[in-house]
């Protein structure tokens, strides 16, 4: 029985605080904070509609490190579930470190004013997390998460070494808009428009944004046209299975959605320098998100399927082997359960999962983590459980 707090009041916010409030036995007190305290108001009271479960709001701004341990210390939670911007994940860890409460992300750090994430400034928290007995978790979402368990779980069960690993991530969903993200629109823009990159024989290979395409076949879907960009847990899966000789990620992206995107970076809309407009200094990206839509808001009438795994080779008791593990979400059905579309539910079903891992002792260890260093196994079975059902093929195709 223990408490909780979830920081982030957006659709992976309210994910997570509905996979809690589903699981008493496990969050026996839930406080959702959040910069804008009515959506975290918003979220409770639907939750309360459908579960008796202990749940309290908060306003907090995730920056102000003082405000946050001042909150840590009122609410006393064993752990901290991160669903707030990657903007905060620092401050949120020097919060946790202060007041002594573990933690939990599901998107590494990235400073606002450079399109760059990466592991090393989560990663220098290894020594201060060790020192203070407490854990912090990283990534804990789809992709990264659930991909970097089903890859852990390759290495443990079915390769002696695996040599080239390709996360395969497919939203084959409609929502009816003409242009929309399914996560907050800055993160996703940045996240995209960035070059391609991708790990060969030791070194990081720079690509064009969307320089590299295939037609991949997806369960149940189909073939969706791919394209190679770079994706946070491929820095992290490179280190901690080395045998790997090829990380690639790849996203799929209709031509629609592409062209739009394309207009929006040549009219300067992705910009992340200030402006002055009107006497007042702004961040194009920012504005841009200001009048797309919530992707929040998207699950109504969203239709199709996500399908996100991976596909690896390598070598099992001297003999060649291939194996693609994945799962398929649907929107409507995800929209059905916590009122928010397929991405955001496949975020915040691991995340609330990795949250149980931590609080019953299944994960456990001080210093700062990336799942796939942790047991895939209990993980797995909690995703069947829990709305994610995983699927595997052994020695096919795999396309790549
Ligand atoms: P949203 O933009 O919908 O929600 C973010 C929430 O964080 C909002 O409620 C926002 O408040 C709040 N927030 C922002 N800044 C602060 C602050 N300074 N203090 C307190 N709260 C703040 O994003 P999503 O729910 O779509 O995504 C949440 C996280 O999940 C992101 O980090 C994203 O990168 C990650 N993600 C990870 C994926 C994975 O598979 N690993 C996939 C998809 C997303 P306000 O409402 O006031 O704006």
């Amino acid at each position: 029985m223990s408490k909780v707090l979830i920081i982030g009041a957006g659709g992976v916010g309210q994910v997570v605080a509905y996979k809690c409030a589903q699981h008493p036995e496990v969050f026996s007190s839930i406080m959702l904070a959040s910069r804008t305290k009515s959506k975290c108001e918003n979220i409770a009271a639907q939750i309360l509609l459908k579960y008796d479960i202990d749940i309290k709001t908060a306003k907090i701004d995730a920056e102000d490190v003082p405000a946050l341990v001042k909150l840590l210390r009122r609410f006393k939670p064993q752990l901290v579930i991160n669903v707030a911007l990657p903007y905060q994940d620092l401050t949120i860890m020097d919060a946790c470190l202060e007041a002594g409460v573990n933690y939990l992300d599901t998107a590494n750090y990235e400073p606002k004013d450079e399109a760059k994430y990466q592991y090393s400034w989560q990663w220098a928290y290894q020594e201060r997390f060790e020192k203070a007995g407490l854990m912090a978790v990283l990534g804990c979402g789809f992709d990264p998460g659930a991909t970097n368990v089903f890859t852990a779980y390759a290495a443990k069960h079915h390769f002696d070494e695996m040599h080239m690993l390709d996360i395969v991530d497919a939203n084959a969903g409609s929502h009816g808009k003409a242009f929309a993200t399914n996560f907050n629109p800055e993160i996703n823009i940045r996240e995209i428009t960035q070059n391609g990159k991708y790990y060969e024989n030791g070194t990081w290979i720079e690509t064009a944004p969307f320089a590299i395409k295939k037609d991949l076949n997806y369960p149940n879907i189909g073939s969706k046209t791919s394209y190679v960009i770079y994706h946070e847990e491929l820095e992290s899966l490179v280190k901690h299975f080395p045998t790997l000789q090829r990380a690639r990620f790849w996203m799929t992206f209709g031509e629609e959605y592409l062209t739009h995107l394309r207009v929006i970076q040549n009219i300067g809309m992705a910009g992340i320098e200030p402006i002055i407009f009107k006497g007042k200094k702004i961040i194009p990206i920012e504005f841009l998100k200001a009048v797309l839509p919530n992707p929040g808001d998207l699950g109504e009438n969203y239709t199709g399927f996500t399908s996100i795994g991976c596909r690896i080779s390598g070598v099992k008791n001297g003999e060649k082997r291939t194996y693609y593990i994945w799962n398929n979400c649907s929107h409507a059905a995800a929209y059905e359960e916590t009122g928010t579309q397929g991405v955001s539910y496949t975020t915040g079903v691991p995340a609330t999962i990795g949250a149980m891992m931590m609080l019953s002792k299944q994960w456990s260890g001080n210093g700062v983590f990336n799942i796939e260093q942790l047991n895939p196994d209990p993980f797995l079975k909690k995703m069947n459980e829990m709305g994610l059902p995983w699927h595997e093929a052994h020695n096919i195709d795999l396309e790549v």
